[in-house]
Formats: C-alpha cells, structure tokens, sequence
C-alpha cells in the first residue's frame, strides 16, 4: 500500500471530503473542498520516506491512532444486541471478538495537531506517539497557557508516548 495524504482543507479542517495526496508530495495541490491552490511541504517526508512533520502544513507535531472505522465498530454492536435475545447473548461475546480484532489488525494513521491531516502508509519511523491532550492545549491556548507542556525539539518524531 502506498503512502497517501488526506489533506484537511484550511478553511474547513472538518470538512467531510479530504483532498487526497499521493507520494511523493507535490509542492501544492487543489482542494477538492474549496478549490483552491493550497501549498504543500514536501520537506516534511525524510530521505527514507517518513514522516518528520505534517506533509499540508508543516507542524512538527503529529500524533497516531488507529484507522478504525467507528462507525462498523458500533454497527457490529448494535446488531450484536438485537440479535441477543435470539442467541442466549453469545453474539455479545462475538461482537467484541469481532470489534477487538478489527482494532488489532487496523493500519495506522498519523494525524496533525494543527490542521487534522491525515498520513497513511508511511514507514513506522520517526514514530509519532499517540494522541497528547496537553500539545492539544498548548496548540489551542498558547505557549504561556498554564496547561500543556513547551514543544519538543523537533515536534513529535520518535518522542516517548504520553503518561497519562
Ligand atoms: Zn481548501
Ligand atoms: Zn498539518
């Protein structure tokens, strides 16, 4: 699987439809969302392909979850219970087996703090740990908030995952 980007447009970081990047990252590309010309940071991708900052906006702080498709995760539960009654509760057990493995076997996918970009199919390295609520903090109150830790040098690449 090739490495791909979703781009989260500037204008709407939740618009439903990310514009989508294939590697390697080109200098700008335009937005499927408001289309216009946005620019790139292909500086971000290092010599061996990964990840070093955000490809869309060059944060260095990204963070990594699994690509879990939520909305399957609570349609397999849901069927799960109404099927309950019929099946003395086993499919409870089932789904939960079933949801556990999805999440085991699901890919990962790194995102940025800033604009919500989406990084799949990159090497493993630099590692971004997983999500951070006091970067979340500092990135939306400040460098001076009272929560939320001073950046890391160099953002998040191969940073130990958070304690809490
Ligand atoms: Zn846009
Ligand atoms: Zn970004």
């Amino acid at each position: 699987m090739s490495a791909r980007v979703a781009l989260r447009c500037p204008r709407g970081v939740e618009a439903a439809s990310p514009t989508p990047v294939t590697v390697p990252i080109p200098d700008a590309v335009r937005c499927t969302h408001c289309g216009d010309v946005h620019a790139l940071v292909p500086t971000s991708v290092n010599a061996r392909g990964g990840v070093q900052a955000c490809t869309a906006c060059g944060h260095p702080e990204l963070y990594t979850q699994k690509d879990f498709p939520r909305a399957l995760g609570i349609a397999i539960v849901v069927l799960a219970a109404l099927l309950a009654p019929f099946t003395y509760y086993a499919s409870l057990g089932v789904a939960a087996l079933i949801d556990a493995l999805l999440y085991h076997f699901a890919p990962n996918v790194v995102l940025c703090y800033v604009c919500r970009s989406e990084h799949r199919g990159f090497p493993p390295t630099p590692k971004h740990p997983r999500f951070d609520r006091e970067i979340e903090e500092r990135l939306k109150f400040g460098e001076r908030a009272v929560m939320g830790k001073p950046m890391r040098r160099g953002g998040t690449a191969d940073a130990p995952e958070p304690e809490h």
